[in-house]
């Protein structure tokens, strides 16, 4: 049984961490856009040459390159004999792109077996990134509230810092570009009866949890 999944939800909900937790425990490959571009720049490829065109002159990398990149990457997954599903991360991120990845599979072969929706309000996200601190040693993450560096620094000894893109005003924004550009996603993944939504807004191994026995119900 083959188990194709999309993790949807705000920035900060924990799709990540779900997201691992279901491909560790099913076998699935996580296929992520971001390390398809850079993976490609690396190889020095055509595409990749002019990708890194595009990225070097600060612009985005257009839906045509991506979809190109990840139906071969799909397609080259689904000729695994292990291939057991994968779990697409940071896309589609809009219409577009989720109409886009149906001509995609249906070009391989392949369907989505279900979309898992965790749901977190504003608030509760920019309360719990916002309170994030990173040390600048060993990278470990802290949480000022549920998780405070001992004595305000690392175990280690390190100093904590507070990443630019945890900072409020930058989470704030990147909820509202989700609110306009995917949450449309929603609906259009509700009527056609793949979405399995959960609050996500609970301490991550819950949340883990509820997310693992979602996907289960789909197997
Ligand atoms: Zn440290």
């Amino acid at each position: 049984m083959v188990l194709n999944l999309i993790f949807l939800g705000p920035p900060g909900a924990g799709k990540g961490s779900v997201a691992q937790a279901a491909a560790d425990k099913h076998g699935l490959i996580q296929v992520s856009t971001g390390d398809l571009v850079r993976g490609e720049v690396k190889s020095g490829s055509d595409l990749g040459k002019e990708m890194s065109e595009i990225i070097n002159a600060g612009n985005l990398i257009g839906d045509e390159q991506i979809n190109q990149m990840l139906e071969a990457k799909l397609k080259s997954l689904t000729q695994e004999e292990s291939f057991k599903g994968f779990i697409l991360d940071g896309f589609p991120r809009t219409t577009p792109q989720a109409t886009e990845l149906e001509n995609i599979l249906s070009r391989i072969d392949q369907k989505l077996n279900g979309v898992i929706y965790i749901t977190s309000d504003e608030e509760a996200i920019v309360t719990r990134i916002s309170a994030r601190r990173t040390c600048k040693v060993c990278n470990k993450i802290y949480n000022l509230v549920t998780n405070p560096p001992p004595n305000g620094k690392c175990e280690c000894g390190g100093e904590v810092y507070q990443r630019d893109d945890e900072k409020e005003s930058v989470v704030r924004d990147r909820y509202q570009v989700y609110l306009e550009k995917t949450a449309p996603l929603i609906d259009f993944y509700k009527a056609k009866g793949l979405l399995k939504e959960y609050d996500g807004n609970v301490p991550l191994q819950e949340s883990i949890n509820r997310g693992m026995e979602l996907v289960e119900e789909l197997l």
